[in-house]
């Protein structure tokens, strides 16, 4: 078969060749359980600490806790329905926020909470001034993502930390970073945050890991009890394979050539934008260029349907995402907050690029788009 082109980094990385190697060598021969007694396993202790430290150095955690979960679900879970102390109260929770935290919200209804939701703009990014006439003393969670797997749009959680802890002092701040994370340098103690999800398998690791950032001072009750492993708050063997995967992964990916891996992805993506509005008439491009990750690029294409568009361009090899791949119920939701008209909603695509891309891809995707779109629009009745 062909190579295929793969551009849908955002639903998954493929895993790097340290990250394989590394995680046979925890299965083959580092198979002890961290919390047995003999030397080899407390070996896998000591190396579960230190892979720890090592994916708080690459988010800047300082004296906050790192608790290894599943992934971006369990750790947005965790802080969404684990985190808050008071019995009734206000949660504010972005427009445009993955699933794993958009259904928390119901939850949290039935709970007896007031859940509100911050409108975004047509780039997916928070709209600051709506945010900020949510506030009130009541908040008691706000959970905004860091950069939306949508467009890549990038929140300045920053401010709405500060705007929020303003007004309502005792408020839990949560932000989803599992698109940020690995993609733009990310700094907990800058942010400010209480909260802090991240997903391995965005940055060339294995699916099934992740964690938490729980900042200093901040209790969250656990979700899984038993045998009290990450300091009592996600009770199971720990996944030692994985978090060794993942440890790899966070050292190649973000504390070693960073800045490399991300002019790399850049350029491709320039390249992609400028080819795509120079060839093809009409699209409407939804990233906003200059405040996103640089891996993704969401663009509308008229009159056509982006799943139509997705297969025809994978009869040529190439894989690209429409968003959420996971469920057409959120793409809905989602496409109506980003006000497209109607000729250009239904024709998302997303285009999420990384390192292993080459940019002398961009010409023969973009050729095979102009393509398939000549033929799938032709008999289009408007
Ligand atoms: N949050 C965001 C923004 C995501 O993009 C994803 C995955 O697509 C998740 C959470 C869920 O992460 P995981 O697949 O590790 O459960």
């Amino acid at each position: 078969m062909e190579k295929l082109i793969y551009l849908d980094n955002a639903a998954t990385t493929k895993p790097l060749d340290g990250v394989i190697e590394t995680v046979e060598r925890a299965m083959r021969e580092e198979f002890y359980n961290p919390s047995a007694l003999y030397d080899v396993a407390v070996k896998n202790s000591a190396f579960l600490r230190k892979a720890r430290e090592t994916v708080k150095t690459a988010i800047h955690a300082g004296d906050g806790e790192f608790y290894f979960t599943s992934g971006g679900t369990e750790s947005n879970n965790l802080a969404i329905l684990r985190s808050i102390k008071q019995k009734s109260g206000k949660v504010i929770l972005g427009g445009g926020e993955h699933d794993s935290v958009y259904a928390c919200a119901n939850e949290l209804k039935e709970r007896g909470y007031e859940v509100l939701f911050a409108p975004i703009d047509s780039h997916g990014v928070i709209d600051v001034d709506a945010f900020k006439n949510l506030l009130d003393e009541n908040v008691r969670l706000v959970s905004i993502m860091h950069a939306s797997n949508e467009t890549g749009g990038i929140n300045d959680v920053e401010n709405l930390v500060k705007l929020t802890k303003r007004v309502s002092k005792s408020a839990i701040f949560h932000s989803d970073g599992v698109q940020a994370f690995g993609k733009i340098p990310v700094n907990v103690t800058k942010l400010n945050v209480d909260l802090y999800s991240v997903s391995a398998h965005k940055i060339h690791a294995p699916k099934g890991i992740g964690g938490l950032y729980v900042k200093k001072g901040v209790t969250i009750k656990p979700m899984l009890l038993g045998g009290g492993q990450e300091k009592g708050m996600r009770s199971g063997t720990e996944n030692f394979p994985s978090i060794a995967g993942f440890k790899t992964a966070v050292e190649e990916e973000i504390l070693h050539g960073f800045n490399e891996k991300y002019s790399k992805i850049l350029q491709y993506r320039e390249y992609l934008y400028e080819k795509l509005q120079g060839s093809i008439d009409d699209i409407q491009i939804i990233t906003p260029m200059e405040n996103s990750v640089p891996n993704i690029l969401t663009v509308a294409f008229k009159d056509v349907r982006g799943e139509v568009l997705l297969h025809s361009l994978e009869k040529h090899g190439i894989l690209v995402g429409i968003g959420s791949a996971c469920s057409s119920h959120h793409e809905s939701r989602f496409k109506s907050l980003l006000g497209l008209d109607d000729r250009h909603k239904d024709g998302i695509i997303r285009f999420s690029m990384s390192e292993e891309n080459d940019i002398e891809e961009v010409d023969y995707v973009v050729d095979c788009i102009r393509q398939e779109l000549n033929f799938l629009t032709k008999f289009t009745r408007i």
